[in-house]
């Protein structure tokens, strides 16, 4: 099931975030709401941005503890960080990403050709899931660079 067609649904966010054994606080729904509403792979302090004028009294320090506390529920994920910094995504579905490595932009990407049939055996290891992140410009910066 994808959460993010029920980003609007504060009964159904709470109830997945029940789901996931966590206590559902404004502040967790609000955060969570604002990952599945972005596309942009967040980090902390875009969050805390897109949340503050839902939750004027939030501070950066609860939105860090939120998202580790949500990502400890498996409820978002975090991607893996190529540089400095965290970024996460509340997309469940299995994607890949395409990261720019000059403006830091990360975009979704769904290619079943990128992923073997899974699951599979590698000598011994058991692949369930791959991800592929993709390095290279992504269209802005490549407009640019002309
Ligand atoms: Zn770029
Ligand atoms: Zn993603």
């Amino acid at each position: 099931m994808d959460l993010r067609t029920h980003a609007h649904d504060g009964d159904r966010l709470a109830q997945a975030c029940r789901e996931a054994g966590l206590k559902a606080t404004p502040q967790r729904l609000a955060v969570l709401k604002a990952l599945l509403i972005s596309h942009e792979h967040p980090g902390p302090e875009a969050v805390f941005r897109q949340v503050r004028g839902e939750l004027s009294s939030i501070s950066l320090a609860t939105v860090y503890k939120t998202l580790d506390a949500l990502e400890g529920a498996g409820l978002v994920e975090r991607v893996t960080p190529l540089s400095e910094g965290r970024r996460y995504d509340a997309n469940r579905t299995p994607h890949h990403h395409l990261v720019c490595t000059a403006c830091g932009r990360i975009e979704d990407h769904e290619d079943p050709t990128l992923a073997p049939i899974l699951p599979v055996d590698l000598g011994g290891f058991l692949a369930r899931a791959v991800r592929v992140e993709v390095l290279g410009s992504c269209a802005g910066c490549r407009r640019q660079e002309q």
